[in-house]
């Protein structure tokens, strides 16, 4: 397997250190850019496995970048935004990245995220992994049943399509307008309150403490998140 090539895309000199030293530490092979226009010049050339976009750039805003780079490759795209700004991370994702990290953020959060963009952008190609366990919780997606503990839980059929756009996602966060889009239909986006009341309904069956939830977390503002761990 020859070295995942990342690309970044970030004006911050402090930022870009951080991250050549961890990811040139862990085996990665990184490109840097410190603007928009340089940044998609970069993605163009050097066929990244994964692009790291800040959404603060001098010249063109990082979403800009991002329905750029949407408009002729699904690379995954991970961006970095600062903390408390929940409408830009929505924005973001809704605009085609794949994930986002909260600024300021550790070595090992990032390194994690980086390792599910790549187990996504490697799964693509051979799409439709036939189940999914996580802890307690096993999906088979050939047969349409969920186990907890061995034992079956019996989903309506929202609730059920709710969890394998999960599963589809797994390990990124999903915004609710994804989550609306994909399970209820372009046509039922503002119905915020439909995602909170079926995440309700599937931690009861899924969880065993639905008030803390281990596997499917709620990200503030954003989304929700199922782990892969
Ligand atoms: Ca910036």
């Amino acid at each position: 397997m020859p070295d995942p090539v990342v690309v970044l895309i970030e004006d911050e000199p402090e930022i870009r250190r951080f991250l050549r030293v961890t990811l040139t530490g862990q085996g990665y092979r990184l490109f840097e850019a410190t603007t928009a226009a340089q940044g998609l010049v970069e993605v163009g050339s050097r066929q990244p496995d994964v692009v790291i976009v800040d959404l603060g750039l001098p010249d063109l805003d990082g979403l800009e970048v991002i329905r750029q780079v949407r408009g002729w490759s699904d690379i995954p795209i991970i961006v970095l935004s600062a903390r408390g700004h929940e409408r830009d991370k929505v924005t973001a994702l809704d605009a085609g990245a794949d994930d986002y990290v909260a600024k300021p953020f550790g070595a090992g959060e990032l390194l994690a995220r980086i390792r599910v963009a790549l187990r996504h952008g490697a799964g693509a190609s051979h799409d439709g992994d036939a189940a999914f366990q996580v802890g307690d919780v096993a999906v088979d997606l050939l047969h349409r049943r969920v186990h907890v503990a061995g034992a079956e839980r019996h989903l309506t059929p929202i609730e059920y399509k709710l969890l394998t756009t999960l599963v589809k996602y797994a390990g990124k966060v999903v915004t609710h307008q994804q989550l609306l889009r994909e399970v209820w239909g372009p046509a039922h986006t503002d119905q915020g309150h439909y995602v909170r009341v079926y995440m309700a309904h599937l931690r009861h069956k899924l969880e065993a403490e639905p008030a803390r939830p281990r596997y499917l977390l709620t990200e503030p503002g954003v989304g929700y998140r199922l782990t892969t761990e």
